[in-house]
């Protein structure tokens, strides 16, 4: 890194390239956009970064993020309660809720099963998934991991434990491509594939 810029500079750009998809080409672009901007943008900016640390947590129930527990989704009387869309993470449940096309509950996991990182089920929310199953309530689960290989392997063994509770288990269809991601598939695919789900 250039050791001429000024400490508090230096500092600035070390700390954006921490964030995903940042070199430090585009850090230090940023951190010349935040030097020339007013002060009031930046502050703001500061706060909105402590904001989400500080208000945002994950619902008790679905662990997606909320600001209030149980989250609005959990909260909300007009939908379906007997239905729990498994997800891999917030950013799906948003794609999916953009979608229009479900009324039901989520389960947000928090990843996916991945051998090669370390990552077991322990490391997900999968108990909670369980206790959540095991109250009874429920009678279908959708499984709507990304169509990637741990996508796909978090989906099976998935409905290897649910199987056996006597819950319907389903997979979204296949309109979302091999190795796709959720949140960046068109709403009206998203929608038909929730649509055309298959018992797993
Ligand atoms: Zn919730």
């Amino acid at each position: 890194m250039n050791i001429q810029h000024a400490q508090p500079i230096l500092r600035l750009i070390q700390e954006l390239t921490k964030l995903p998809g940042i070199g430090e080409k585009t850090a230090f672009r940023l951190a010349m956009h935040i030097l020339r901007s007013s002060k009031e943008d930046a502050e703001g900016l500061a706060r909105s970064i402590l904001q989400v640390k500080e208000k945002i947590r994950l619902c008790s129930q679905c662990f997606n993020l909320t600001e209030q527990n149980p989250c609005r989704i959990c909260q909300d009387l007009r939908r379906n309660a007997e239905i729990i869309c498994v997800v891999s993470g917030p950013e799906d449940l948003i794609a999916l809720e953009k979608s229009g096309s479900y009324r039901g509950h989520y389960h947000v996991l928090h990843g996916v099963l991945s051998p090669l990182e370390g990552i077991g089920p322990k490391d997900l929310r999968l108990s909670e998934l369980l206790s959540r199953l095991q109250e009874g309530k429920i009678k279908e689960v959708i499984l709507a991991t990304n169509p990637s290989v741990e996508g796909e392997a978090t989906a099976q063994y998935l409905a290897q434990i649910i199987n056996p509770l006597n819950i319907r288990v389903t997979r979204i269809a296949r309109g979302v491509p091999m190795g796709g991601d959720l949140q960046y598939i068109d709403e009206a695919t998203l929608s038909k594939s929730l649509e055309n789900r298959s018992p797993l």
